[in-house]
């Protein structure tokens, strides 16, 4: 099949003739995942009509507040692990959240994410719960929240979501069992089956759930990422992110760092995932990650055009940033909030998109499927 026969299988211009789109079968999305050149543009140009004709030229914010980086986990490639003594750990206060959640409201961003290093005991478990009841306080419950703080019990994904939090984002980072393996230590803290029992629990409770993977990671195949593609659509999730692996010093993957596709592949192979996604569920919520960004300045908008509709400012104080580096060198560390709002806008307009503001930016494929039901 000729990439031009498998795209017309899938998206369009139009909305009408799209209706029963999205499939592609594991072959066709490898022949997607290989387009150079022409055959490249016209995957991009595909992907960006669809979003287009179906979600339009918006752009939505979730203000990031890295709430903290104490972390109980050891996976192999983040630079936060517990394991990792060179950082300095913290947790922001009560007052510290409650601020950015209040930033996020005045910049007119809509939502928050908080995000952090993972924990389960008690504390933390009453401490998320209290935070997102008070950021909902703020304007009447005005902001939107996404929580991203890994693997918990379905009763403790209950409690959030009743507290106020409505969209979760939990990467299953690698769909491939082996693969999970190999980036992630084989034990009780971190097994596969209890990922994927997260994800299909946070369906249940409700929440606007969000996966994803990192794109270029050591014995990562394009088997494996078409795949991922095909995971996500089963599990028919609303939100995905997913950006390029990025080797950090003190970290067990940074050994591997030769044997990886160049910076710049993994950045082009992140845009086809993002384009060849668009194309195979049209109306979910796509994250053009910062890691793209820390890459290749123009990542973020360079995702934007592939078929991402999301964007996370980080509103996290710039004291804390420097210690939440999950990966090196990652971008906007040292920009103000305010200096990134107005460059957010400026960026977004030199590629023809825009910020939705005030608002709180829902997946359009999860608010249709609960219209249905
Ligand atoms: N503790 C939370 C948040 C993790 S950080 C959780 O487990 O969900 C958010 C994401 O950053 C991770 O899911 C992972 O996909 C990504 N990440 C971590 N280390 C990375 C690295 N070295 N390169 C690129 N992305 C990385």
């Amino acid at each position: 099949m000729t990439i031009t026969e498998i795209l017309n299988k899938v998206g369009s211009s139009t909305l009408r003739q799209t209706q029963g789109s999205g499939s592609l079968t594991h072959e066709e999305i490898k022949v997607l995942l290989a387009a150079e050149g022409d055959d490249k543009k016209k995957l991009f140009d595909k992907a960006l009509q669809t979003k287009l004709a179906h979600l339009d030229n918006y752009v939505h914010l979730r203000g990031l507040i890295e709430y903290s980086n104490i972390c109980t986990k050891y996976c192999l490639y983040c630079g936060v692990r517990c394991k990792n003594l060179k950082v300095e750990r913290y947790q922001l206060s009560d007052e510290e959240v409650i601020e950015c959640a209040k930033l996020a409201h005045e910049l007119g961003y809509g939502s928050v994410a908080l995000q952090s290093g993972e924990r389960s005991d008690k504390a933390f478990v009453d401490k998320i719960t209290y935070l997102v009841k008070e950021i909902k306080k703020i304007d009447n419950g005005s902001l939107g929240i996404t929580l991203s703080l890994g693997e918990q019990t379905e009763e403790t994904y209950r409690r959030w979501f009743e507290a106020g939090a409505h969209r979760y984002l939990l990467r299953i980072e690698a769909s491939n069992e082996d693969l999970y393996y190999k980036i992630h230590p084989h034990d009780e803290k971190h097994d596969f089956q209890q990922r994927l029992a997260c994800i299909d629990n946070l369906l249940k409770v409700g929440y606007q759930t969000g996966t994803g993977v990192m794109v270029g990671l050591p014995f990562q195949t394009l088997d494996d990422l078409a795949d991922d593609l095909l995971f996500f659509k089963q599990k028919d999730v609303a939100m995905v992110g997913m950006g390029p692996f990025i080797p950090h010093p003190d970290t067990p993957l940074w050994q591997y760092r030769d044997q990886i596709p160049s910076a710049e592949e993994r950045m082009e192979l992140t845009l086809k995932m993002i384009a060849i996604l668009r194309l195979m569920m049209p109306e979910i919520n796509m994250v053009a990650a910062t890691a793209n960004q820390t890459i290749d300045p123009q990542g973020r908008e360079k995702a934007i055009l592939a078929g991402a509709n999301v964007i996370m400012p980080n509103l996290t104080p710039n004291e804390f940033r420097e210690n939440y580096l999950i990966y090196p060198d990652k971008a906007c560390v040292k920009d103000k909030p305010d200096e990134c709002h107005s460059c957010l806008d400026v960026r977004l307009a030199a590629i023809g998109h825009k910020v939705l503001y005030n608002a709180w930016g829902d997946s359009v494929a999860f608010t249709k499927r609960q219209k249905k039901s």
